[in-house]
C-alpha cells in the first residue's frame, strides 16, 4: 500500500517510527493509502532543519521573498484542479467546494504578496532633541502549523503564506485523516523557489503535536481544530514559552426575524448547514426562528432539503459528499437518533445512508423544538444536522447566542436596519453576517471567533497574522547635530 512520507528540507522523507495511520476514500469507504506518523525524534529532526533554514531566510531580501510568493500564487492557480481533486479524494467534499477552498487559500497567498508593504515599520522623527524612534518587524523563527481535516489546503495557507512571507521557517502538521494535499502544497513551495527547509511537512497524530508544542526550538504555534485540543495546545505551548494562537470549535447560529426574505433565508440555511456535509467551522448548525418566522421558514427549509443531491464528491451532480470517517458518521447519526428522546422533533430524518455501498454517508437532518440542555444543541455536531430553536423576540435571540460557550460565527436575516445595527453591537461573536450566512472575512481582514472558539489573543491570517508571525523591535537613536568642525569636509575655508 502507498505510504505517504514527510517533506523535510525540500524532499520527501519516509517515516522511520514504524507507526502509520490509514487514509480513506470516504466516498467509497475504502483505505487508499497509509500515512507515516512521526515520533518525537523525527519531529525534532524536522525542527532542526527548519531552524537552520530560518537563519538565512530571516534576512532574505523582501524582493526575493515577494517574487517567490508571486510564483507560488501562479503555481497554485495553475494547479487548482489537482489540489481540488486531492482534497475530494481524502476529505470527500464535492469538487466545487474543494475548488472554493483552494480559491480562499489562494487569497491568503495574494495577501502575502504585499509583504514589503506589510512589514514596513513606523518612524517618529525628533521625539526629543536629536532623537528618532523607529520600529522593525523581525520574524519569530520557527513556526509550527497544526491543522484540522476539514480544510486541508485552505487552513495551511491561512498560516504558511504569512509565516514564510514574514521570514519564518514553517513546519506543517496536517490532519492525518487527509494528509495528501499538504504534500502537493509542499512541492509547489519548492517549485516556487523557497529554499529547502523553509516549508516542511511532518505527518502524525497527538505524539507529533505534543512534540512540536513542547519543542524548545519552535517559537510560535498556529493551531486550528476542535476546542478541547485547541485548549490543550494553547496551555501546553504557552507553558513551554511559545506564542500560541489556537482556534477551536463552533456552534454557529442564524437568527431569522419575521420581516426577513424567508425564501432567501431558507436557501442560505440549507447551503450553510449542509454544504461540505456540515463539516465547516463556520457552518450554520442552529436556526433561531423569531416569532412568526418559524413555521414558514421550517416549511421552506424542509422543501429545499429535498433538492440536495448526495453522492461522491467527484461526481458533477453531487451537492453533498460523505463524512470524513465511519466513526464520525456514527457519532453524527447518534444526535439525530437521540433527538426525540430529548424532546425535539425530527422533521427530516437523514440518519440512514442515502447512498448504496460502504461510503460514509448521511442524509440531511432537520430538528425542531431544540433547546439548550439537549445534546443536539450543546455539542458541536460537525455534520449535516440543522436544529431549529424557536424564540419570541430579538432580545431572546441575542440572549440565547450570547449564553452559548462558542463565539465563532453568527448571522442575522432581516430587512430592519435598526435591528441589524443593534445585533451587530450586542452580539458576543467574532464574525457576524447580516444577510450573509457564512461571514468568513476576506484575506485582508483577519479570521477569529470569541470565547471557546479561540485561545490566545490574535486572530489568524490578514493583518493579525502578520502581527503574530513577527516580533517588534523599537529602536531609539540619538545623533547630536553636527558641530561646525564635523562639517569640515576638508575644503580650504580661508578663501
Ligand atoms: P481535531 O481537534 O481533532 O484535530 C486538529 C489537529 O489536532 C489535527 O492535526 C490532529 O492531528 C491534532 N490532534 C487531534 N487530537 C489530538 C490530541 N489528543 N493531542 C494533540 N493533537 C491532537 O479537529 P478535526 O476533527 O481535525 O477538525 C474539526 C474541528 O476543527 C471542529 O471542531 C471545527 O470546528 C474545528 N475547526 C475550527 C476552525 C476555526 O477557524 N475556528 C476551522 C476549521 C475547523
Amino acid at each position: 500500500m502507498d505510504s505517504l512520507s514527510h517533506w523535510v528540507g525540500g524532499r520527501a522523507v519516509p517515516g522511520t517510527s514504524g507507526r502509520v495511520g490509514p487514509v480513506f476514500d470516504p466516498a467509497r469507504g475504502v483505505q487508499t493509502r497509509e500515512v507515516a506518523l512521526a515520533s518525537a525524534a523525527e519531529v525534532s529532526d524536522v525542527v532542526k532543519v527548519a531552524r537552520d533554514a530560518s537563519r538565512e531566510w530571516a534576512i532574505a531580501p523582501l524582493s526575493r521573498r515577494t517574487s517567490m510568493l508571486f510564483k507560488l500564487r501562479e503555481l497554485i492557480d495553475s494547479r487548482r484542479d489537482d489540489l481540488a481533486r486531492a482534497i475530494t479524494a481524502e476529505h470527500g467534499k464535492v469538487l466545487t467546494d474543494a475548488a472554493g477552498e483552494v480559491a480562499r487559500g489562494l487569497d491568503c497567498v495574494e495577501f502575502a504578496c504585499g509583504i514589503p508593504h506589510l512589514l514596513k515599520g513606523a518612524h517618529s522623527a525628533e521625539v526629543s532633541t536629536g532623537i528618532d524612534v523607529h520600529t522593525v518587524l523581525h520574524p519569530v523563527g520557527v513556526v509550527a502549523g497544526i491543522t484540522p481535516f476539514n480544510f486541508p489546503v485552505m487552513v495551511p495557507l491561512w498560516m504558511a503564506a504569512n509565516a514564510v512571507a514574514c521570514g519564518n521557517a514553517f513546519v506543517l502538521k496536517p490532519s492525518e485523516r487527509d494528509p495528501s494535499p499538504s504534500m502537493l502544497l509542499a512541492s509547489l513551495f519548492a517549485e516556487a523557489g523557497f529554499p529547502d527547509g523553509v516549508f516542511n511537512v511532518v505527518h502524525g497524530d497527538a505524539e507529533a503535536v505534543n512534540a512540536l508544542i513542547e519543542h524548545p526550538d519552535v517559537d510560535a504555534v498556529s493551531f486550528v481544530g476542535s476546542t478541547p485540543i485547541a485548549r490543550h495546545v494553547y496551555e501546553t505551548g504557552t507553558a513551554h514559552g511559545k506564542r500560541v494562537q489556537a482556534l477551536g470549535g463552533a456552534k454557529n447560529h442564524m437568527v431569522v426575524l419575521p420581516d426577513a426574505d424567508l425564501a432567501g433565508a431558507a436557501d442560505a440555511a440549507v447551503s450553510a448547514a449542509y454544504g461540505s456535509a456540515g463539516e465547516r467551522c463556520m457552518a450554520i448548525s442552529v436556526v433561531v426562528a423569531v416569532g412568526g418566522a418559524a413555521d414558514p421558514l421550517l416549511d421552506a427549509i424542509t422543501s429545499k432539503i429535498g433538492d440536495v443531491i448526495i453522492g461522491p464528491g467527484d461526481q458533477p451532480e453531487s451537492m453533498m459528499g460523505p463524512l470524513i470517517t465511519a466513526a464520525h458518521r456514527d457519532r453524527v447519526r447518534s444526535y439525530v437518533r437521540g433527538a426525540v428522546g430529548e424532546g425535539a422533533r425530527v422533521v427530516v430524518d437523514g440518519s440512514a445512508s442515502p447512498v448504496a455501498g460502504d461510503g460514509f454517508y448521511l442524509g440531511c437532518s432537520l430538528l425542531d423544538g431544540v433547546e439548550p440542555g439537549m445534546k443536539a444543541y450543546d455539542d458541536e455536531i460537525f455534520g449535516p444536522v440543522l436544529s431549529v430553536v424557536r424564540v419570541a423576540s430579538l432580545d431572546d435571540a441575542i440572549a440565547l447566542v450570547n449564553a452559548n460557550p462558542y463565539g465563532n460565527g453568527v448571522a442575522l436575516f432581516t430587512r430592519d436596519g435598526g435591528a441589524a445595527r443593534r445585533f451587530e453591537r450586542e452580539i458576543e461573536v467574532g464574525m457576524v453576517g447580516v444577510n450573509v450566512p457564512i461571514p468568513v472575512p476576506v484575506a485582508w481582514h483577519s479570521f477569529g471567533g470569541w470565547k471557546a472558539s479561540i485561545f490566545g489573543d490574535t486572530s489568524i491570517y490578514g493583518p493579525e497574522g502578520i502581527r503574530f508571525y513577527t516580533r517588534q523591535k523599537v529602536i531609539s537613536t540619538r545623533w547630536p547635530d553636527p558641530s561646525p568642525s564635523s562639517l569640515d569636509l576638508g575644503f580650504p575655508t580661508n578663501r
